[in-house]
């Protein structure tokens, strides 16, 4: 699939890997927006978060529980993290591939749109 997520997941483009198990992957985003920006995606490619069914409820509990592993192993589980995900142009969403971002290592603003 032509989708610079899935690449990432491919080994086809480089990034820098926070954490890995075998349904779902996260990396430092590109262009970071605090000291600490990971984004956590599923391997497998889902458009949004609306396109992720619940029918799909064991990766939707293995992304829960790899958000929060990645929050502790960047160190921002204890001092405070934002968790974004954008769904759809609208909302600012860039890349189509389901990710959550997970933000923090700095006082964020309290911008809610
Ligand atoms: P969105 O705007 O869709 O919510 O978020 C997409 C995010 O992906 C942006 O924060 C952007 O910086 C990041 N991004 C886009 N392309 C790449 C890339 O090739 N590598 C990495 N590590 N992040 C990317
Ligand atoms: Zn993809």
């Amino acid at each position: 699939m032509d989708c610079v997520f899935c690449k990432i997941v491919r080994g086809e483009l480089p990034a820098k890997k926070l954490y890995e198990s075998e349904r779902i992957i996260a990396f430092e985003d590109i262009n970071k927006v605090a000291p600490v920006h990971a984004l956590v995606i599923p391997k497998a490619h889902y458009d949004s978060f609306i396109a992720l069914p619940d029918t799909e409820s064991e990766l939707i509990v293995e992304l829960h529980r790899a958000i929060q592993e990645v929050a502790r192993l960047i160190g921002v589980a204890d001092t405070g993290f934002r968790l974004v995900t954008n769904n759809g142009k609208t909302a600012g969403q860039s890349v189509f591939h389901l990710h959550f971002h997970v933000i923090g290592g700095r006082t964020l603003e309290l911008k809610m749109g």
